[in-house]
């Protein structure tokens, strides 16, 4: 039979690169810039109109509406007049309110590895159960918590390659440390991943990728892009590098544990793909707990009482 006729035209016209599908991939390629990240950071703890999210962010305008037009095409924002009809407010639809989760794994690595006095001043209470919890995240089946090294993979009924638009937006030269308005909790995560490859990096070390031709392989960018990539995560500390070839000095890179503590947010990344990003052919790959053998169902939860949090009964309070 013959390969179906491949349209140049259409690959001229968009640049793109074919990489293995995976649900991590497909959310950050719909949320996965820093300015959106930023955008649905604040929108969750309550900031809405366009005013306050220019100086809550520190985008500029044109940014900002181009952002807040993709995170409406993509349906994750909604944009409702407000109840006293001045300006409109945009709202969180059921697709971004189920990246809770996400916004609290970031929460909890940052403060793990960051100090800074939003963070350090916050204390979160889950109204359920009326006490002062941390989240964290544990497989539904067997309660144990969940790292990188208890996962084992296993390709999913929509195992696949995905066509991948390259078109990347340059690091934004601008740091979020540098802006007073806004909240930015996890604003070294933000930081830091706020750029799709170097995310893409980081969920292929959970893979057991350690070579620059492995990570190029999967991710064929321009490899000046790639070493920029890795550069940046072990100069923060995510990667180390070890030399492996003593003849011809060559380096792998290998999560430390600042690195590996960053699985829980990408998991919930991989559980809102999987959801929100589905082509209708299944999960692309399957994650198995290893410890308990089942398929993974990552839950955050209250340390506490144990119940699965939802926005609405968590309050967050500045003790400062
Ligand atoms: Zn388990
Ligand atoms: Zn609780």
């Amino acid at each position: 039979m013959q390969a179906p006729e491949v349209k140049v035209s259409d690959a001229e016209a968009t640049p793109s690169i074919e990489t293995r599908a995976s649900s991590i991939n497909r959310a950050l390629d719909q949320i996965g810039d820093m300015w959106t990240i930023l955008i649905l950071q604040e929108i969750f703890w309550g900031i809405n109109t366009f005013g306050d999210m220019l100086a809550a962010t520190g985008a500029s305008r044109g940014i900002l509406s181009n952002r807040l037009e993709w995170l409406q095409q993509i349906e994750c924002l909604k944009k409702a007049p407000s109840p006293d009809a001045r300006v409109p407010v945009y709202r969180l639809t059921k697709k971004s309110m189920e990246l809770y989760d996400n916004a609290l794994m970031a929460i909890v690595w940052e403060r793990q590895y960051y100090s800074h006095p939003q963070l350090d001043s916050i204390e979160l209470t889950h109204s359920v159960c009326g006490h002062s919890f941390w989240p964290e995240m544990v497989c539904a089946h067997c309660e144990g918590r969940v790292a990188w090294t208890d996962v084992s993979y296993a390709p999913g009924p929509g195992a696949g390659r995905d066509l991948r638009g390259i078109k990347t937006r340059r690091r934004a030269s601008k740091t979020i440390a540098d802006q007073s308005g806004g909240k930015a909790l996890y604003r070294n995560l933000t930081e830091l991943l706020g750029d799709r490859w170097t995310s893409n990096i980081i969920a292929l070390a959970y893979h057991g990728l350690h070579r620059f031709e492995e990570f190029n392989q999967e991710l064929p960018v321009a490899t000046n892009i790639l070493s920029d990539r890795l550069k940046r995560l072990v100069d923060h500390g995510l990667l180390y590098k070890k030399p492996y070839r003593p003849s011809v000095l060559r380096y792998e890179y290998h999560l430390t544990a600042k690195g590996a503590d960053l699985f829980p947010y990408f998991m919930t990344l991989l559980r809102w793909g999987d959801r929100w990003c589905n082509d209708g052919t299944g999960p692309p790959i399957e994650v198995i707990h290893t410890p308990c053998g089942k398929p993974l169902q990552a839950e955050v939860r209250c340390d506490h009482c144990s119940g699965r949090l939802q926005a609405r009964e968590v309050d967050f309070e500045h003790l400062a």
